[in-house]
C-alpha cells in the first residue's frame, strides 16, 4: 500500500492507480487541474481518506521542524498526514514533501517513470561450460527453461540476471 500524491494522479496510468490511497481533498485540487482526469479517476479503485487531526498535527510539526511547512498547501499537508499517520511510503516529486518524509523517518518515492526503476540486465549463461553471450535478438521467447545450446559445448543456456 502507497499513498499517492496529484501528480501521480495526474500522470500514472490508470493500471497504476488502483489501491492507492489519496487524501479526499485531492479530489477538488484534481477537479480544477484537469476536470477530465478528474472524471476518469472517479471511476478507479482508489482509496479515499480524510486524514485524522492528530495525523495532521504531527504531520505540521514534522513539516515545521524541517522548515518546509509555510510552503505546504492544505492539501500537500493532507496528503504527508496519511503517509505518516498510516506509516506508508509517499510517491512524490515535491521536494519538500520529501524532506518532510524524510525528517519523519519515512521513505518516498518518484512519480517520474525515468530512474524511478532499477533496470534490469539479462544474458544467457551455459548450464556446461559457464560460457556467457549477449541475448541475441533473434531468440524465441519462452516463459522458462533453456533458450539455446551452447555454442562451445553444446549444454543448455540458461537467462541469468547479469552481473554487475
Ligand atoms: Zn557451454
Amino acid at each position: 500500500m502507497r499513498v499517492l500524491d496529484t501528480a501521480a494522479l495526474l500522470y500514472w496510468p490508470v493500471t497504476e492507480l488502483s489501491g492507492g490511497i489519496c487524501s479526499t481533498s485531492q479530489q477538488s485540487e484534481l477537479e480544477q487541474v484537469s476536470l477530465q482526469r478528474y472524471m476518469l479517476i472517479s471511476s478507479l479503485d482508489i482509496d479515499w481518506r480524510v486524514p485524522t487531526p492528530d495525523w495532521i498535527d504531527e504531520a505540521k510539526q514534522q513539516a515545521a521542524s524541517s522548515g518546509d511547512l509555510p510552503r505546504l498547501s492544505a492539501v500537500d499537508v493532507d496528503v504527508l498526514a496519511l503517509a505518516i499517520g498510516l506509516n506508508m511510503p509517499l510517491y512524490t516529486d515535491d521536494y519538500r514533501m520529501q524532506n518532510v518524509m524524510q525528517m519523519a523517518g519515512l521513505t518516498t518515492h518518484s512519480v517520474g517513470t525515468t530512474g524511478a526503476k532499477q533496470v534490469w540486465q539479462w544474458e544467457l549463461r551455459c548450464t556446461g561450460c559457464r560460457a556467457t553471450e549477449a541475448v541475441p535478438p533473434s531468440i524465441n521467447s519462452s516463459k522458462s527453461g533453456p533458450v539455446k545450446e551452447c555454442s562451445s559445448c553444446g549444454a543448455a543456456m540458461m537467462l541469468k540476471r547479469k552481473k554487475q
